[in-house]
């Protein structure tokens, strides 16, 4: 029996609505209980003044694997995972070939396994080949440990083929997470329709681009009973027609990425390809709606759509580089300093929504330090002031706008299963 005490910390879990300073003890792997006296440990960890959560999740993550190891493997994302606190990702099928067989879900799991770093839970492509025509085998990925669907990287343009998407998905109680964008009105565009891209003299990305996505896969969603996600909502009116729709008992759940909710569209006067993204940074009203999203519960979860670009590609000019930048590293200290700093969320509150709230929409068995779950612990420091430096990270790409932010707070240890796999002390 290997056991680990994790002592005197404030012990943050939402999904019991646990907030107290308490021992939490660990055994094989799985969680025994808080409090408990017992007198041999093979490890003790000193979590004073430090919080302990259960294992941070990330549902939106591109890994990169296989196809584009220039930019991410499984090994470097997921070691990157670690160093920001996630003991869970979710990765994006848009790979090269996509993940839209059993063959290639079973790859992930093996490339994840080698690596033994992160817990990695496979979202496989809706459409075979990801070209939007014909529904992917659904069942089989199923059967395979697919955990939920996305074509992600680009929309479900077929009304139809997005209807049969949250249908079939029902059948096995999947959902379908959506990358609301409408080609025809963004076609071109490298960032925020708005008064910046018109000085700039770049092409735009209308907020009704999204919106119109998201207004029809709600009414999809409505009309087939279907359990529907919205990933890095941007808009004020995404955000109020995810609120609009839950009010009415859609099965639908939303979540934005930390540059939204911390940086606006006005970044892209350095021309930076860094600030490229899809969806674009926003006017600070599209901001305030995310923000005032995460405060009201309309948005559920916060990802990082950790979308990792080699060098070369993002050095090229603007309209060429590609869209995305990386997250994990860099996630929950923007949420610390841009939500709950500011007394937009509490600790609970932000730790729920990137901890039950993610396991939950995927269905997993993590978020939680219930007795007798994975030992999948995050112990964070919230009061450490750091400067982000992009070649600390352990990712393979170093696209971050946040190069040179201080920041506030960190993972400091990070477990799962009962095995301590990053501690920066
Ligand atoms: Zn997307
Ligand atoms: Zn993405």
């Amino acid at each position: 029996m290997s056991s680990i005490l994790i002592k005197n910390g404030r012990v943050i879990d939402p999904s019991q609505q646990v907030d107290r300073v308490a021992d939490l003890l660990i055994e094989d792997g799985k969680i025994v209980g808080f409090d408990i006296d017992q007198k041999d440990h093979d490890t003790i960890i000193d979590a004073s003044g430090k919080i302990v959560s259960p294992g941070l999740v990330d549902m939106h993550v591109h890994l990169r694997e296989p196809g584009s190891e220039e930019d991410e493997t499984v090994r470097t994302g997921t070691s990157a995972a670690l160093a920001g606190g996630f003991t869970s990702v979710a990765c994006m099928p848009n790979t090269n070939p996509p993940i839209d067989t059993q063959g290639s879900v079973e790859f992930i799991h093996g490339q994840a396994a080698r690596a033994n770093n992160c817990n990695v839970f496979v979202v496989a492509a809706i459409s075979q080949g990801r070209e939007g025509k014909e529904l992917a085998e659904i069942g089989q990925l199923v059967e395979a440990g697919a955990v939920a669907f996305s074509d992600d990287g680009s929309p479900v343009s077929d009304h139809g083929l997005m209807r049969r998407a949250l249908q079939y998905c029902l059948m096995f109680d999947k959902t379908v997470l959506s990358h609301a964008e409408v080609l025809e009105l963004t076609g071109g565009g490298v960032m925020h329709a708005g008064v910046t891209a018109m000085l700039l003299g770049l092409g735009g990305i209308p907020p009704a681009a999204e919106d119109v996505m998201t207004a029809r896969d709600i009414a999809l969603a409505e009309a087939t009973g279907g359990r529907l996600h919205m990933m890095h909502v941007s808009t004020g009116g995404s955000v109020d027609a995810v609120r609009r729709a839950k009010q009415r008992g859609v099965r639908v759940t939303a979540e934005v990425t930390p540059h939204h909710f911390s940086l606006i569209d006005e970044s892209l006067r350095s021309f930076d390809s860094n600030f490229k993204m899809n969806p674009p940074l926003r006017g600070q009203g599209h901001v305030t709606g995310c923000i005032d999203g995460l405060i009201d519960g309309t948005i559920d979860i916060i990802a990082s759509d950790h979308a990792p670009h080699a060098k070369e590609k993002k050095m090229q000019e603007l309209d060429r580089a590609p869209f995305g930048i990386v997250g994990l590293e860099t996630s929950l200290a923007l949420v610390i300093t841009k939500l709950i700093e500011p007394g937009h969320l509490d600790w609970s509150g932000a730790l729920e929504k990137m901890t039950i709230n993610p396991a939950r929409v995927l269905g997993i068995d993590r978020g939680t330090l219930e007795i007798g779950a994975a030992a999948d612990v995050t112990i964070i420091d919230p009061d450490v002031i750091w400067r982000v430096d992009p070649s600390e990270f352990r990712s393979r790409s170093t696209n971050t706008p946040f190069t040179g932010h201080r920041l506030k707070g960190r993972a400091d240890t990070v477990i799962v299963g009962g095995v301590v796999k990053f501690s920066r002390s």
